[in-house]
């Protein structure tokens, strides 16, 4: 039988793991280093899900995902379970000034022409649609009229975990250090505990902490952790219809049940590596309450209920996924480095991981291979949040 290990059993590893052992009957081992992930971003994500990228790519990767969720109860049903994952789908709808205007409008021309479901609003159509919105400032929205929303990300990280388990995939709690090989094949992943792990194929699923096993590969993977705080908040407005709002400032905010969550940029230097319990309340005193106060009066009321932060698997190079084979070896793999959009896509990145590992064409993902590193040919996506 086909042996693949899987070294990182977030959401991306999880669903490697799950569609190889489901539909290439591989035998998957995953080596998972903290199996409460506590500090993995698939804990700590907001799990939203959009079309409004500015590459096909992400545009073509996101249409399949959210395909795959509204199916997901039957895709991932076990003999003990059908997974509930709360999916929603308000839209996503980007704001912008005159001066954010123009470069709406390109975004909009390369989506329609990949058949995103959107529609730009003036100021009378966001005033008639949204009218708890204020919009003096504004010049434009672009509001996902379909295929964008939210859901319960751990849930399907959960999903994928259960189901793999379900088709006979291992889950082992080691740390991963190196790797032994032999020409330019991969032969075993050595792990801190002394144990060294076999297999046919091997991919690195380790998010924001895969570039130092890439290196010990001699593979550029230019994949750092960068923090994002999500503030929880109370108020007792209603926003009827609120998709997730993206101001023309980066700040966001979106509801969840009864509750708003918001966050954004961060202030000053956006160091690698920060703590997650240093929550900068000041980014919402003095930054983004302002700012949601100014684009909803109604929120003038508003109260932080609570707050965490979590990493971001930021990719420098472009912002973008690196998912593919890596430059040099025969059987090694990665899937890292999805800068923001990482949850939404495990569907199909997993889907597509799978595939090319199993030896079979994976096109959706083709964009995505991490040669483009050593090429040094980025594949910029200019809509990250
Ligand atoms: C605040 C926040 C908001 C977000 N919002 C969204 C959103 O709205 N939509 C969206 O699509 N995405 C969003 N994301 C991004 C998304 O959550 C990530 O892209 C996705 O979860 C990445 O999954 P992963 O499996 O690659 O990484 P992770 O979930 O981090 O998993 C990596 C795993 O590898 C393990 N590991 C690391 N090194 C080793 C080693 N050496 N040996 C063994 N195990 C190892 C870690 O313990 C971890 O469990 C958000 C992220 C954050 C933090």
């Amino acid at each position: 039988m086909f042996q693949v290990t899987v070294i990182g059993g977030g959401v991306m590893g999880a669903a490697t793991a799950c569609f190889l052992a489901r539909d290439h009957g591989a035998a998957v081992t995953v080596v998972e280093r903290d199996p409460s992930y506590a500090q993995a971003s698939s804990s700590l994500s907001l799990s939203s899900i959009r079309q409004q990228f500015s590459q096909p790519v992400n545009m073509a990767l996101s249409r399949w995902s959210i395909e795959f969720l509204r199916r997901a109860a039957s895709e991932l049903a076990t003999a003990d379970d059908r997974p509930t994952l709360g999916l929603v789908e308000p839209g996503y709808l980007y704001l912008a000034t005159e001066a954010g205007a123009a470069s709406l409008r390109e975004m909009h021309l390369r989506q329609r022409a990949a058949g995103v479901d959107v529609a730009l609003l003036n100021q009378a159509e966001l005033v008639t649609r949204f009218p708890w919105l204020a919009v003096d400032d504004l010049a434009l929205g672009s509001l996902g009229l379909s295929g964008e929303g939210w859901f319960d990300g751990p849930a399907l990280h959960r999903a994928f975990r259960h189901k793999a388990r379900s088709c006979g995939v291992r889950f082992v709690h080691a740390e991963a250090l190196d790797f032994d090989s032999h020409g330019c094949r991969v032969t075993g992943v050595r792990c801190t505990d002394g144990r060294c792990l076999g297999g046919d194929a091997f991919v690195i699923t380790a998010g924001a902490w895969s570039a130092p096993l890439g290196r010990t590969l001699g593979c550029t993977l230019p994949v750092t952790a960068k923090k994002r705080d999500v503030f929880v908040l109370e108020t007792p407005a209603a926003l009827p219809g609120c998709p997730l709002v993206i101001d023309p400032s980066g700040f966001w905010f979106r509801t969840e049940g009864r509750l708003l969550l918001a966050g954004g940029p961060p202030r000053g230097e956006d160091t690698d590596d920060l703590p997650l319990h240093g929550i900068d309340h000041g980014l919402f005193e003095d930054r983004l309450w302002p700012t949601l106060a100014a684009r909803v009066p109604a929120l003038e009321a508003l109260r932080v209920r609570s707050a965490w932060a979590g990493y971001y698997e930021m990719n420098a190079f472009d912002h973008n996924g690196l998912a593919g084979r890596l430059p040099g070896w025969t059987n090694a793999f990665t899937a890292c480095g999805f800068s923001g959009h990482g949850m939404q896509q495990s569907p199909a990145v997993g889907h597509s991981m799978a595939r090319l590992v199993a030896g079979l064409d994976a096109p959706l993902i083709a964009a995505l291979t991490p040669q483009r590193v050593l090429d040094g040919l980025p594949l910029i996506e200019a809509n990250v949040i």
